[in-house]
């Protein structure tokens, strides 16, 4: 944004204006005064109320109610509190935009002066703290800020154009949810689907694009141990679950390396160990909770087959029977691997350029094995092609600082987390908006 209102005005003085250039700042001019006068005070309101997974019932009204005022057809309670608008405007492809609602069981510690205090009962009946530490409520706030401006220019694009609310993504269950309750059947099913996150550690006025696989497949894995509890004095009248555990979070460390080929990546962790009672009881059982992850079907399969054998067989060399054996449960919210459509990326590789400014325009590697479930509405898993982008969440004078030694950029899902609201939700709107009339151009005649 910064780049490119620069770039324009240098050309400005110089009597060089291009109509592209004009037409791409009154978009920015257009969306910068929507944000000033009302989803700024949206953003702050989404960000004091955050909700949890499958429980975004609040947030999804006021989706629906933004996009029913912007002229939206709207239905609600799609896959539980996901929400669908559509537009038709003549005849052309149909383009989906995603935005993912939901905030996290966090006590937000920021010092933000409109920092969340929410709480809310989860899915498991407990009381908990919520926060918006993944900046969910930024991608919500430029959906409502895309829908006026999409609404508001029909001239510019000739189609269908589908807007969701997706419950969900922290516990990778909401796009799989809103599929399998008719959202490619029950609405127009899009040619292209689009879906951004924005991201702390990119500067922000910058956009990232990574063709291809750019989210890994993500399994959640819970392994009980079971063994014999016993007097913490008198090992030999039980069988340790703990020791058993220990044994198997140490061979779990083999997989990846010794068992996926070294050129394709994989991840193993163990997140959670839980046990026992105190000093002197050993207990009769261990819970392990694991995220495994990988790029690939075939990589995903080795590594939860592998994680069984290892599982059952150091349970058996302790000498623990088959019916004794540990329980390997495969979490049925999981993900595939995502991947973004190599000709559409470049597509709206150059739009992004043209819009923004050729600085602006990054592409960042893959640093981890992050997960995204995205990947369902998406190439390989549907036949619909997509593109899902990184916008920068913080400002180049705060990531020069934390480079040189300064304070630290908080993590996504920690409890310090915070974007610049108004560079990132200018920019994710501004994006969505030029991408879509680069994929619904009307007729040239
Ligand atoms: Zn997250
Ligand atoms: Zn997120």
């Amino acid at each position: 944004m910064k780049h490119h209102l620069f770039a324009f005005s240098a050309l400005a003085l110089l009597g060089l204006t291009s109509p592209l250039l004009a037409q791409s700042n009154s978009l920015s001019e257009a969306i910068a005064t929507d944000y000033d006068n009302s989803l700024e005070a949206l953003f702050i309101d989404f960000h004091k109320n955050p909700e949890l997974s499958y429980k975004e019932t609040r947030t999804a009204s006021i989706i629906a109610r933004e996009w029913r005022a912007a002229g939206w057809t709207v239905t609600e309670k799609v896959g539980g509190t996901g929400v669908v608008a559509v537009m038709k405007n003549g005849e052309g492809p149909t383009v989906m935009l995603r935005a993912d609602m939901d905030g996290l069981p966090l006590l937000e510690d920021t010092d933000l002066d409109y920092k969340s205090t929410a709480k809310q009962i989860g899915l498991d009946g407990k009381e908990k703290n919520v926060m918006h530490a993944c900046g969910h409520d930024v991608h919500v706030t430029s959906l409502i800020g895309t829908a006026r401006q999409l609404a508001g220019s029909k001239g510019k694009w000739r189609g269908t154009v589908v807007l969701i609310g997706q419950p969900a993504e922290e516990t990778f269950g909401g796009a799989k949810a809103m599929l399998d309750d008719g959202l490619y059947s029950r609405f127009p099913k899009p040619d292209y689907a689009l879906g951004f996150h924005v991201i702390s550690g990119i500067p922000a006025g910058s956009l990232s694009l990574t063709p291809g696989i750019n989210t890994s497949s993500t399994d959640s894995v819970d392994i009980i141990i079971h063994g014999v509890g016993t007097h913490g004095a008198f090992p030999h009248a039980g069988k340790d679950p703990i020791v058993m555990g220990s044994q198997i979070v140490m061979a779990l460390q083999t997989l990846v390396s010794r068992e996926i080929a070294p050129l394709n990546p994989a991840v193993v962790s163990v997140g959670s160990f839980q046990s026992g009672f105190k000093h002197n009881i050993i207990p009769n059982k261990a819970v392990l909770q694991l995220t495994v992850r990988s790029d690939d079907a075939e990589t995903r399969k080795k590594l939860l087959d592998g994680i069984k054998r290892i599982s059952k067989n150091i349970a058996r060399a302790s000498g623990m029977p088959e019916d004794k054996l540990p329980e390997v449960n495969v979490a049925a919210e999981s993900t595939p691997a995502g991947y973004s459509d190599l000709a559409l990326t470049q597509r709206l590789n150059n739009v992004f350029t043209k819009q923004f400014g050729k600085e602006a325009i990054l592409s960042i590697p893959r640093t981890g094995m992050g997960g995204e479930d995205f990947a369902y509405f998406v190439a390989p898993n549907s036949d619909v092609p997509g593109l899902y982008f990184a916008i920068g969440g913080t400002s180049q004078a705060d990531l020069d600082r934390a480079q040189s030694g300064g304070p630290p950029i908080p993590a996504h899902h920690s409890p310090f987390f915070k974007v610049t609201p108004r560079e990132s939700i200018m920019m994710g709107t501004e994006a969505m908006t030029s991408a879509t009339w680069e994929l619904l151009q009307p007729p040239s005649d």
